[in-house]
């Protein structure tokens, strides 16, 4: 699968990591951080998730946040 001849400018600026497609300007994206990511060396912090895509994911790291929170406090 490539996507080299995407139309629409450089499909290479940001991927979504979920859906494994180009985020396009003006699409609803959220940047993610993830505490097991958090260098961004397994390519899911610090990338922009299409909206949708990463909504589902809120549910999963808002605990884990709110959690480590309680640890360091
Ligand atoms: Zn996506």
């Amino acid at each position: 699968m490539a996507y080299d001849s995407e139309e629409g400018g450089d499909p290479r600026g940001s991927w979504c990591p979920k859906c494994q497609l180009p985020v396009r300007p003006g699409e609803p994206a959220t940047r993610m951080h993830f505490a097991e990511d958090p260098y961004g060396h397994l390519g899911m912090s610090g990338k922009l998730w299409h909206g949708a895509c990463a909504q589902p994911f809120w549910d999963t790291i808002t605990p884990l946040l709110e959690r480590l929170k309680k640890l360091g406090g």
